[in-house]
């Protein structure tokens, strides 16, 4: 796998942020999948099988930790990595993230920078 060839998935109910980060992704040159739901967002995993899964945590159908344990609970896309992405973080968050099953943690409002250096370090991992 080449980084040209990574697609990322964002499951994001918000507008905004989901043009953020489609702007972001488009300027490192991946290419992405979108879902607004939960389940739309696990149906997609299932049948695209993306490099790397960007997960917001307060979705509008499946609260986003149940989404990561459905993930990493099926064999086919237990492997993928997991970030979750949430704004107003509270104290004991990351590790509810973490214990759940997320390979990462990014605080919203998203930096391109931070962004793009761990999508990217995942996908160095993948391909080594
Ligand atoms: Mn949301």
């Amino acid at each position: 796998m080449t980084e040209d060839n990574a697609t990322i998935l964002y499951i994001e109910d918000n507008p905004q942020n989901m043009r953020l980060v489609r702007k972001f992704l488009r300027m490192g040159g991946y290419k992405m999948l979108e879902a607004e739901t939960g389940g739309e967002g696990l149906a997609s995993a299932k049948s695209h099988l993306p490099t790397v899964i960007l997960l917001d945590i307060n979705l509008p159908d499946i609260d986003g930790v149940d989404v990561v344990k459905e993930l990493k609970k099926a064999p086919e896309t237990a492997e993928i990595p997991v970030i979750a992405l949430t704004a107003n973080a509270m104290h004991g968050d990351r590790e509810r993230f973490i214990e759940a099953g997320c390979d990462d943690y990014l605080s919203k409002p998203v930096s391109k920078g931070d962004l793009l250096e761990k999508v990217g370090s995942f996908i160095k991992q993948a391909q080594s």
